[in-house]
């Protein structure tokens, strides 16, 4: 209204591009833990260990006995736009088996801290150290290292102020990044996955693959004992298998963060699938308490859209009405098979 000529646009130079870029990935240092363990994951660990300081802004370890990287691989792995997990477009639309795909973590993380990669492939005897500092190759040279590979990063978002100073208290981000641990720890319960914050282990699963030793593990023996098997492989509906675990009605919390959703064995958000766990209960819970469930669904990849952005959590279903229906089913046979419900329940 005041009359003045339209804003003039401009193309942004590259560092900007890169570090917003960057941001986009790396939202806190949860979004951190998750882009590390997935990687370790990726890499056939059969071992994890997580560990953070002050809430993950001082610090952040992730370790695997994966395969490791020699030192070639290792130098390439921290560049913009580098992946060993797919080739090009058609191997996207292909299918990609891995959590990851996009080769842009690494770089993402490296942008905004100081990162460390300590790594020995499995065919190798050398390992390698390969640093970091906002975005700047800094160091490469030869480390003595197990098989494996640790991801070190220090001082999150030191040269990104304004992200640092919209970062919650230790306790906050310690909190994200246990959740994260946790959905992985569940989704893979055949690695042995520990956890530790400022030196003090949080928890470790076995690994020897049995999802109510890794609920045990996470949540403790006494939410494990109250929990009942869901087991459905039903025809009719759109997933394929509904299966997991779910606790009694009265082995509840105060919020739904404990109600775990996987689709194809990947952690994932998705309201429809939580609210229809809880919908099983048919109010037999007490008013605003949640269950525990750890819940896996077997669907057509193509009928379902799964974190294709780093930060699209959430997944969308094709046919969401079908598979609230049939989630609600699997979960509410298992508690009636269990005794735990009435059948003429008032929501069921
Ligand atoms: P993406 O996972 O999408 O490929 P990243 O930036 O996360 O991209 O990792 C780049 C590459 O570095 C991976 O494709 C992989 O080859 C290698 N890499 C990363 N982390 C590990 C790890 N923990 N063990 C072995 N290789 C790894
Ligand atoms: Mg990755």
């Amino acid at each position: 209204p005041d009359g003045s000529d339209a804003p003039e646009i401009r193309q942004l130079d590259a560092t900007t591009v890169e570090r917003i870029a960057a941001g986009e990935v790396v939202e806190r240092p949860a979004s951190v833990v998750k882009e590390l363990v997935e990687n370790a994951i990726d890499a056939d660990a059969s071992r994890v260990r997580v560990s953070v300081e002050n809430g993950g802004v001082d610090g952040i370890h992730v370790e695997d006995d994966g395969h490791g990287m020699d030192e070639a691989a290792a130098t390439r792995a921290v560049e913009k736009h580098t992946t060993s997990k797919i080739r090009d477009i058609d191997d996207l639309e292909a299918g990609v088996s891995t959590l990851g795909f996009r080769g842009e973590a690494l770089y993402a993380i490296g942008a905004v801290s100081r990162l460390t990669i300590t790594t020995r492939p499995r065919s190798g005897d050398r390992g390698t150290e390969v640093r970091v500092e906002g975005g700047e190759t800094t160091h490469v040279g030869p480390a003595g290292c197990p098989t494996g590979t640790t991801v070190a990063i220090e001082d999150l978002f030191y040269n990104v102020p304004a992200r640092r100073k919209y970062l919650k208290q230790p306790t906050t981000e310690t909190d994200h990044v246990q959740r994260v641990v946790t959905g992985y720890a569940l989704a893979n319960p055949d690695v042995a996955v520990t956890f530790e914050t400022d030196g003090r282990e949080r928890f470790a699963t076995t690994g020897l693959g049995d999802l109510r030793s890794a609920v045990m593990a996470v949540y403790g023996r006494e939410v494990a004992s109250a929990m009942e098997p869901v087991e459905a492989d039903t025809p009719d509906g759109p997933l394929d298998a509904v299966s997991g675990l779910v606790s009694h009605p009265e082995t509840t919390r105060a919020s739904s963060e404990y109600v775990a959703t996987f689709v194809n064995g990947r952690w994932v958000t998705a309201r429809a699938v939580r609210e229809a766990v809880v919908n099983a209960y048919g109010g037999q819970l007490a008013p605003d308490r949640y269950p525990f469930a750890v819940v896996f669904l077997d669907v057509d990849p193509s009928t379902v859209d799964v974190n294709v952005h780093p930060r699209k959590l959430e997944v969308r279903f094709a046919d969401e009405a079908g598979v609230r229906e049939q989630v609600r089913e699997s979960v509410k046979r298992s508690l009636l098979d269990a005794g735990l419900i009435r059948s003429r329940a008032p929501r069921g």
